[in-house]
């Protein structure tokens, strides 16, 4: 059976597909991540093909076959294009480094339209420039596991639920989470993290105002979501977009 669909998209990616089209992967608000033909989109004067453009938010017309891996673009109108974060590396390195996190853990026709919005606000916050890059990027990332069922109890010790008490550093194991200190002296320490540090996560977790949060600790907390992740899927090999 198919039918015609109308839907909002977050452009993940574009590859080039024969002589004169594209295949795009789009994260759907109605439907979840799915792939389209985007026919004529390699002309240089395919309207849509300029359109259809990774981080760019677009209204889609898509013939679907449920038989069909790769669904049909029939039109698509743009919604946001963020020039000024495209503009900026470092922002641009960051909503590069979202695409690639749900690219990898949002799994075909999965919809979360809670995400798809989170993720939209995201990208409309570092166009605005309203704060620094990276630390829009962290507080997506507390989200974001938190969507994807992997979320960080800041709160409580994750084996005994106790409360985690005021300390000079906190305790996390990878595989578990954070861990109380009485737990910590039967367990595996993956790393040790400061108060201050300890303090800005629940900040960030919570939205709320961050004080002198550093360059340093925003790329240190940055690897510990990611090592965090690896440890929760095998064959996730970390950000690549940060690697540069
Ligand atoms: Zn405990």
């Amino acid at each position: 059976m198919s039918e015609i669909i109308k839907t909002e998209a977050i452009v993940l990616s574009k590859i080039n597909f024969s002589d004169t089209s594209k295949i795009a992967t789009l994260f759907t608000k109605n439907y979840g991540k799915m792939n389209v033909i985007v026919k004529g989109g390699r002309q240089k004067n395919s309207g849509v093909g300029i359109i259809i453009d990774p981080i760019n938010v677009v209204n889609l017309v898509v013939y679907q076959k449920n038989s069909r891996d790769i669904q049909i673009l029939s039109s698509a109108d743009l919604v946001h294009s963020f020039p000024k974060l495209k503009e900026n590396f470092e922002s641009l390195k960051y909503c590069i480094a979202i695409i690639e996190l749900v690219n990898y853990f949002i799994h075909e026709n999965e919809t979360n339209e809670r995400l798809f919005n989170g993720i939209k606000k995201i990208f409309l916050l570092m166009n605005d420039n309203s704060e620094r890059s990276d630390i829009i990027f962290l507080r997506f990332f507390f989200f974001f596991l938190k969507e994807i069922g992997y979320d960080i109890r800041l709160d409580l010790c994750t084996l005994c639920e106790a409360k985690i008490e005021i300390r000079e550093e906190q305790f996390i194991n990878f595989s578990l989470g954070l861990i109380c200190f009485d737990c910590s002296e039967n367990q595996i320490i993956s790393r040790t993290i400061p108060k201050e540090l300890f303090d800005s996560m629940k900040c960030l977790k919570n939205r709320g105002s961050l004080n002198n949060f550093s360059l340093k600790q925003s790329s240190e907390l940055i690897g510990i979501l990611e090592n965090f992740l690896k440890f929760h899927s095998e064959d996730f090999k970390g950000i690549n977009s940060l690697k540069l």
